[in-house]
This record gives C-alpha cells, structure tokens and sequence, in this order.
C-alpha cells in the first residue's frame, strides 16, 4: 500500500547518523531531519552545542560521537565512529547516514602540497566510503538505509584553485554511482546533494574576495548564495520513504547555476 504524501517525508522512529553537524550545511540538515522526525548522532571533530539545542526544540535527541575524519587509518577509525553511533541510537540501528563533513584547501595547483591534498582527500572522500561501508553493512542486514552523500558544483566543474577537493567532489558523485549499484538491490538508497555557492564558513574567503564575490553572484539565477536553510527539503527528500526508487543521482541544489 502506498504511503500517503504526508507520511511520505516523516521520519518518525528513524535515526541520522550526520557528520559535521555542529555548523554550516550539516546542521542545517540535522535539524531539518530532526524537525521530520529524526534522531540524531553528529559525528565530527568539534562538539555540536548549537545543533543539539536546535533538534532539542524539535523534540528530538542528538547524541555525539568524537571523529577526526583527516586522520589516517580511516577504516578502522570509521568502523569505530559506526559502532559507538549504533550503540547510541534509540533503536540501536542507523537508518539514515548523512557524509557532509568536508574541507577545502585553496592554492594554486603548482603549490598544493601533500599534506593539503591528504586532508582534504582523506575527509571527503576516503572516509565517506569507508563510514558508508561500516554503516551499510547494518542497513544491508535489515534490507533498509539512506545513505545521502554530500557533493558539490565541483563535482559537475573544475573549479579554481581547489584541485583536491575538485578531485575529492569529481569521486564523491562516481562513489554514489558505484555504491547504489552494488547496494540498491540491497534496499539501501545512495544518493548525493550537490549544493550550489551558500553562505558557510566553507565560503568566507570566497564571499571576501572583492572579485570573486560579485562574479559568483551574477552567475547565480536565482540572484543570491544560498543559506543552510535552503537545503532542508531536498536532505529530507533523500532521507525519506518518498525518494525510495532514487538511485544514484547526485542532486543540485544551486539556484539554478548548472542550468547556466
Ligand atoms: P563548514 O561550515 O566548513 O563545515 C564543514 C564541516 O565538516 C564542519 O562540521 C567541520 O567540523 C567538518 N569537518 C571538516 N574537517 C573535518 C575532519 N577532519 N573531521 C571531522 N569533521 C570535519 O562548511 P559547509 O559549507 O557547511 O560544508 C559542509 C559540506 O558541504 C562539505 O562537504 C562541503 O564540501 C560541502 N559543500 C559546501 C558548499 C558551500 O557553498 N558551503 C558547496 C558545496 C559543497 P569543524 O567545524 O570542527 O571544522
């Protein structure tokens, strides 16, 4: 029997597992999955005070897990990161995991050094695909799980001056390929968000710069950056009964900038 739309979108009874919630685009999506429904486990580096107030008034719980997501020994660091979320779960299972912790480094591709490209390749890319691994082992035994990567504009462009996390963005939309292939026939739906330019500390440099931050508004259809806010419905969306036949897309949110 078929849902009805307004079921569609509840999250009731589901857990989110969401890394980098404590700010910016992942806080913006803990609260709008709590405000559907969702408990919520942030995993990051810095704890997520405010975000946990914000679920709190949506009447839901948040509990945190500690995780430097640059360190190496991501396997086994991720691996950890899933069991300690699983273990603080209401229900004692991850039906939701949202990969939105990321980091950028900005130089010329003549200066980036390895240390900049590990850390920005070693959080964006290496450990979604082993987090996702842990927690889809679970989803996999139950027959049911979202997993909801987070992409970028740089996944579709070059970009400039930010060649790993280009190429870190550029692996994040095949991974989410590769991953609902395998893994669809499992129950488990992978898909990504690819934002558009939003106001975050991601940005600031950008929104700074007297050249670039004019430019990057008069591309920008929608004629403003966008706020967290404005990725809510599509996180939901993907988190929810109402994206369950969606495979694989890499889903931008950008104010019309790829339609350019
Ligand atoms: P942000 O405000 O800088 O947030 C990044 C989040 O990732 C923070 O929670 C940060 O924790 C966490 N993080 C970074 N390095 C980490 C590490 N080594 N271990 C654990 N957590 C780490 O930027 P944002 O814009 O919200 O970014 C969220 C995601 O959206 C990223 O994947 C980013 O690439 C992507 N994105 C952003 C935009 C945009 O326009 N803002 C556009 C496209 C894609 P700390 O606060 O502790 O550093």
């Amino acid at each position: 029997m078929h849902a009805q739309s307004s079921e569609l979108f509840s999250l009731q009874g589901r857990t989110a597992l969401v890394t980098g919630a404590n700010t910016g685009l992942g806080q913006a999506i803990a609260v709008a999955l709590a405000q559907a429904g969702a408990d919520i486990i942030a995993a990051g580096r810095t704890e997520p005070v405010e975000t946990a107030a914000q679920v709190a008034a949506a009447g839901r719980t948040l509990h945190f897990v500690r995780a430097d997501f640059a360190a190496g020994g991501a396997a086994r660091a991720t691996a950890d990161v899933a069991a300690a979320a699983a273990a603080l779960a209401p229900h004692g299972r991850i039906d939701i995991l949202v990969n939105n912790a990321g980091t950028i480094r900005r130089a010329d591709s003549l200066d980036v050094t390895e240390e900049d490209w590990d850390a920005v390749v070693n959080t964006n890319l290496k450990s979604l695909f082993f987090l996702s691994q842990a927690v889809a082992r679970g989803m996999a035994e139950r027959g049911a799980g979202k997993i909801i990567n987070v992409a970028s504009l740089l996944s579709f462009q070059g970009g400039i001056r930010v060649p790993a996390y280009t190429a870190s963005k550029s692996a994040v939309a095949g991974l989410t390929r590769a991953l609902a292939n395998e893994w669809a026939q499992q129950g488990i739906n992978v898909n990504a968000l690819a934002p558009g330019y939003f106001e975050t500390n991601n940005t600031a440099p950008l929104r700074d710069d007297p050249v670039r931050a004019p430019a990057i508004l008069a591309r920008i259809p929608a004629g403003r950056w966008g706020t967290p806010a404005d990725l809510a419905g599509a996180a939901v969306f993907l988190a929810s009964r109402a994206s369950d036949y969606v495979h694989g897309i890499v889903l931008p949110v950008d104010g019309g900038w790829l339609a350019r």
